[in-house]
């Protein structure tokens, strides 16, 4: 537990994911709310329980609970929650926490789709079996409200909401206008670089989402916002803004370059390229490295320096 000044705590649970720890946030005002309720396991609840009740709270204690985006180290412990009043995040949240099998079989389709005209052979299609494994970790309940940019925090009318999708379609951030602190969730982290992760188009909608250009153009909007120290959903709370989001942009362009030399020596299909870009990595986490390969390709699409064609139904693309 660290306190962050006499408003905000940062509290600390464990996670059974790679990326380790995620802190949420208490925030005290006329409400007193948790900012995000970290993974679904006995660990992280033990660990939430002690901290609160280290600076005098107990679980029964909070008010409402405000989430930065759907992901499970996010959203795990909602439901022990069951005494608070309000729910509150972006829409595209309701879907996941809800348990919308309608919505889990449209993604689960747009994947399937998806990696086929990207050149994922069939033996590999299987992972969709395992895109719902991680729902064991996330949080069910209802939002009772649904926020979005520029909105005020309820409860909390110091901190307005900045939209952040790119990591996540459901991704928003939270910044005190009067002191410049920022939750920021997985938008902007220190030490990784949040993985874009590819997400269907709404439903309603035919485009899909392209969240790496998403990204970029979101930690550049934070450049402009006035922020002065960034609460983070993993690691160290950090200041450094300008030189975090050159390094974020850096080393996204590095790995655009790398696509960019493989395609200068050869038209490749989207698989072709993961599978050499993330040679020990893409069988085991295949919806990640094509995310992230993906993200490359809208990213070099857009700058005008690659273009695809369509041949077998599949996606090919070429080096202009
Ligand atoms: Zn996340």
């Amino acid at each position: 537990m660290t306190v962050i000044n006499k408003m905000i705590h940062q509290l600390t649970v464990p996670t059974p994911y790679a990326v380790g720890d995620v802190h949420t946030y208490l925030l005290k005002g006329e409400t007193l709310s948790l900012v995000d309720a970290g993974v679904n396991t006995e660990e992280a609840w033990i660990a939430l329980v002690a901290q609160l009740k280290d600076i005098g709270y107990e679980p029964n204690d909070i008010e409402q609970i405000i989430l930065t985006h759907h992901h499970p180290d996010h959203t795990g412990l909602i439901e022990r929650f069951s005494q608070v009043e309000r729910i509150i995040g972006h829409r595209n949240i309701t879907p996941w926490i809800m348990r919308d099998e309608a919505y889990f079989k449209h993604f689960e389709d747009f994947y399937y789709h998806y990696f086929t005209l990207s050149g994922v052979p069939k033996e590999f299609q299987v992972f969709i079996e395992r895109l719902r494994v991680p729902l064991k970790f996330s949080g069910k309940g209802e939002l009772t409200d649904v926020i979005d940019e520029g909105d005020r925090l309820p409860g909390h009318s110091e901190f307005r909401v900045i939209e952040t999708k790119g990591h996540a379609q459901s991704h928003l951030s939270f910044l005190n206008m009067v002191d410049g602190t920022f939750i920021g969730g997985d938008h902007l982290l220190q030490h990784i670089s949040p993985n874009p992760i590819m997400e269907p188009p709404l439903i309603g909608e035919t485009e899909r989402p392209k969240p790496l250009l998403q990204y970029r153009k979101n930690i550049t909007k934070c450049l402009d916002l006035g922020i002065r120290v960034i609460l983070p959903g993993h690691g160290k709370i950090f200041s450094n803004l300008e030189e975090v989001v050159a390094r974020q942009r850096a080393k996204q362009e590095s790995r655009a370059t790398k696509v960019l030399s493989l395609l200068r020596n050869y038209s490749h299909t989207p698989f072709q390229l993961c599978e050499q870009i993330f040679p020990r990595q893409y069988q085991l986490q295949l919806d990640l490295t094509m995310s992230e390969t993906i993200g490359q390709l809208d990213y070099l699409e857009d700058k005008g320096l690659v273009t695809k064609t369509i041949e077998d139904g599949v996606f090919v693309y070429h080096a202009i």
